[in-house]
């Protein structure tokens, strides 16, 4: 099978995460009927002992490598900028200051718009397109407005993002630069989600909402692949990942499914951490009480925009991935972000932002209630450029 072969090409169905009910794949489709969201599903057995880690040699080094479990099926629909691939940093010095046997970081900064968000749009964007949207809107904390900014850019098609009025100034030049209608709002994520919707009801806005679509998912779910590739064809004991809306965190989780179900993993799985702000930690104080999704934090408050989540629609799934692979939920505080994104910088040579900064920050803590044990081996996520908060304070 080469990539550029049509067999098997594309999702057969989507499912809903809660109930299992089937959906229709290649018509636009939001939230489940139960609410919740959709997972795009393949024929992995038709795929499995065909699509091999071997295959993947010499293609692309970009996300579209993995084009057999991405749901695009025309090529020529492909919204591309470079999105993927991006280097796992073997970090021996840093991993010496905090106590690790070995760490890398995955540095998603080097995707286009300097977030990993790029790797969600891309996909969002590209089946927005492919399924005959004809204008996108969503309500982003900053870096996801960002990339659907530049992605609707590079597919020609109208962009509306509704951020908070105090969201990094870098980030809200990149979203007028793309050209895309900024809407600006006191108040925060959730209160922009708000507007979003009445856009859609009024003048029929494709909604790219984190998981409220069921494609950006599986743009971040190429995370999970890249590491086992990137490793040698295998997979880290921890993975240590800053949680906003969870989307990556949960497509790293729908990637190891995959992947035992191809035949490429066995069952075992790297212990999940979510790591989130002290002043907006949802996740944890429901991982905590042992709650199956969590409640709507009240005054969410923190410089990692991308942390600055009050309520996330995935929560349950977040929860499930951490509980089944004996994870954990921990929060740091702002200043110790920035510590960590200073302790990154100086020992790695990776401008990290907050919410990297956050992730090393959090090892102590890791260590200390033996969620990482000495030898193990972790990959921390720096999930952004540093250069994209210039200028912002830490607020805790
Ligand atoms: C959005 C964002 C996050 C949170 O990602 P989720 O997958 O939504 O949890 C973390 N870091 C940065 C830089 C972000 O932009």
């Amino acid at each position: 099978m080469n990539e550029s072969s049509n067999r098997q090409r594309g999702a057969t169905h989507l499912e809903c995460t809660e109930t299992g009910e089937h959906l229709e794949s290649e018509v636009l489709q939001g939230l489940s009927p139960a609410g919740k969201p959709l997972f795009a599903r393949y024929d992995l057995d038709s795929l499995a002992g065909v699509y091999t880690p071997e295959e993947l040699a010499g293609r692309r080094a970009d996300l579209w490598r993995y084009a057999e479990v991405l749901p695009v099926r025309d090529p020529a629909n492909r919204v591309t900028l470079g999105e993927g691939w991006t280097p796992l940093v073997d970090a021996p010095r840093l991993a010496g200051e905090l106590g690790l046997a070995r760490c890398w970081i995955k540095d998603e900064s080097q995707n286009p718009t300097a977030t990993f968000k790029a790797r969600g749009m891309a996909l969002a964007v590209s089946r927005a397109l492919e399924l005959g949207a004809e204008a996108l809107a969503l309500p982003s904390a900053g870096n996801a407005g960002g990339a659907a900014a530049a992605y609707g850019a590079a597919a020609g098609m109208p962009v509306h993002v509704v951020v908070p009025a105090d969201t990094p100034r870098p980030i809200l030049e990149e979203i007028r630069a793309m050209g895309a209608h900024l809407h600006l709002l006191d108040g925060l994520i959730t209160d922009c989600g708000k507007a979003v919707q009445d856009g859609v009801r009024e003048f029929g806005w494709w909604d790219l909402s984190t998981l409220k679509e069921p494609y950006r998912v599986e743009g971040k779910k190429t995370l999970g692949y890249e590491l086992f590739e990137q490793l040698g064809g295998r997979l880290p004991d921890v993975i240590v990942y800053p949680t906003g809306g969870g989307t990556g965190l949960i497509g790293m989780w729908k990637a190891f499914d995959e992947m035992e179900a191809l035949g490429w993993i066995d069952a075992g799985r790297p212990r999940m951490v979510a790591v989130q702000a002290r002043g907006c930690a949802p996740i944890v104080r429901a991982f905590e009480s042992g709650a199956g999704s969590a409640e709507y934090y009240e005054g969410a408050k923190t410089y990692a925009s991308g942390l600055r989540v009050p309520s996330a629609v995935g929560d349950f799934l977040i929860l499930d991935a951490l509980r089944a692979s004996e994870g954990a939920a921990v929060a740091v505080a702002d200043h110790e972000m920035a510590r960590g994104v200073a302790r990154v910088g100086e020992s790695t040579g990776i401008f990290a932002a907050p919410e990297g900064g956050a992730v090393a920050a959090a090892v102590p803590q890791l260590l200390e209630r033996e969620t990482i044990r000495p030898d193990d081996e972790v990959v921390l996520f720096n999930t952004g450029s540093g250069l994209k908060y210039v200028g912002m304070t830490p607020q805790d």
